[in-house]
């Protein structure tokens, strides 16, 4: 079935993927380290965290990539990286209160996998040593197939990592070389293997559409071969093109692109597929077993949304380690410095390496909590959520996407109809005070 024009419309609109809210375009140079500092001691002793490292270093650059990260064939870097953030992990637990609880651990990048088992158990030993890890934490790391062997999935589990996410993005052969990343549907297989051998169960893929060369077809062979690894979860994502920030994206040619309106269709039909076979939506892109936590969350009205994207994890507060790693605390969002020179000088001067964030007044923190709630249930009911909050705010104006059949009103209460949940962005802009409301080009397409 072809998305109705109205869907297209708003499809088309650019708005922020709202991984957090305000969206990090608008943090400013106002906050810094030492702002951040406060905000660390100000945490109540026994909140609970969650903690993320970003590992930016990769073997090759895919072209396709929105991520910060570079590429190196040595190892010297990593190495060196590595050290800095056993001290960054310590700069941090030295400015909490107590010992605090974390029940949730990611490693992203970048290329986790990078990082030698070494390493790896270093940092985990570094984290356990500062933290109370609970003994039901989950601990996730981003997974590169290419970079894979079983002797890294035992060095992951005897480390504790329980959850693998793979970046698995198209397994079709000629969409991968017009994206410089060969990847061979059996690295995949092979990858899937030695985690469960390793006794790591909870696998995760990551797929992308809008790619150059992607057809409806391509994208359907890689769902399918995908689903078949029964991985527990899936998310679908559409390709960023932009090139005005990220140079090596200028690889990618433009007339291998497909338009819009393709990529809506892409889009749709990954999606019927993914529930055709048994997998439950989470929120606008992701897909869980139906008996999978994630799934539960979503139904229960109880997800949540960070950095990552759709997570299980409720912790009161992130820290971010790591270069262009991103804090958030009731007080506000912090984020590391990209630059992996001056991220380095600031930890060897045992300062946190913070260059920008935003602190959130009561109207930031209730259009957030609108802003997630659309995202992860697609809907919100406004008047419990400001009765909760002791701020209001004044319903945005949404006549069009009323009439539009988008979504439905009652009262304070907004509902997506479930056939547009793919447009909650475009609602969720609505509510979004920092940005235009006819989106800009400095974001993706809605779908
Ligand atoms: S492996 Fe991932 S992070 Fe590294 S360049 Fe490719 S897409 Fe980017």
């Amino acid at each position: 079935m072809s998305p109705s024009a109205a869907f297209l419309k708003y499809a088309r609109q650019n708005t922020p993927r709202y991984t957090s809210y305000p969206t990090a375009p608008h943090f400013h140079e106002g906050v810094d380290a030492r702002v951040v500092s406060r905000w660390l001691t100000d945490l109540r002793p026994d909140a609970r965290g969650s903690l993320y490292l970003h590992i930016p270093y990769c073997r090759e650059m895919c072209w396709y990539c929105g991520c910060s990260t570079r590429a190196t064939r040595r190892d010297g870097p990593v190495a060196t990286y590595t050290e800095l953030l056993l001290e960054e992990i310590g700069l941090y637990a030295e400015r909490l209160a107590a010992r605090p609880r974390i029940d949730h651990v990611h490693f992203g990048g970048g290329t986790p996998t990078i990082l030698s088992g070494v390493q790896f158990s270093a940092i985990m030993a570094r984290l356990r040593a500062v933290f109370e890890i609970s003994g039901t934490a989950e601990i996730a790391v981003e997974v590169d197939p290419r970079l894979f062997s079983a002797g890294k999935a035992r060095e992951l589990a005897a480390a504790g990592v329980n959850r693998a996410s793979l970046g698995v993005q198209t397994l079709d052969p000629a969409v991968q070389k017009k994206i410089n990343r060969i990847q061979p549907a059996q690295s995949v297989a092979n990858c899937v293997r030695d985690l469960r051998d390793a006794g790591i169960d909870h696998v995760s893929f990551d797929l992308l559409y809008g790619l150059p060369g992607q057809t409806i077809q391509s994208c359907l062979d890689t769902v399918r071969q995908a689903l078949a690894f029964e991985p527990d979860r899936l998310s679908i994502f559409g390709y960023a093109h932009v090139p005005h920030l990220k140079r090596h994206q200028r690889l990618i040619r433009d007339e291998d692109l497909p338009d819009t309106e393709a990529r809506i269709e892409q889009a749709l039909a990954m999606n019927r597929a993914a529930r055709e076979a048994g997998y439950v939506p989470v929120g606008i892109d992701h897909y869980a077993g139906p008996d999978d936590d994630m799934a539960k969350m979503a139904a229960t009205g109880t997800l949540h949304r960070n950095f990552q994207g759709y997570t299980t994890d409720r912790a009161e507060y992130l820290l971010g380690l790591g270069a262009s790693a991103i804090t958030r605390t009731p007080s506000g969002y912090a984020q590391n410095t990209p630059d992996v020179v001056q991220w380095s000088r600031a930890i060897m001067s045992e300062q946190l390496a913070t260059v920008r964030g935003i602190a959130l007044g009561p109207e930031d923190r209730l259009r957030g909590e609108i802003i997630e709630r659309l995202m992860c249930d697609l809907r919100v009911d406004i008047s419990a959520l400001s009765a909760r909050i002791p701020d209001t705010i004044p319903m945005p104006s949404m006549d069009d996407l009323l009439e539009d059949g988008i979504v439905h009103r009652e009262g304070n209460q907004l509902t997506l109809l479930e056939e547009n949940r793919m447009l909650a962005r475009v609602v969720a802009a609505r509510f979004d005070a920092y940005a235009p409301s006819n989106g800009t080009a400095r974001h993706s397409p809605s779908v």
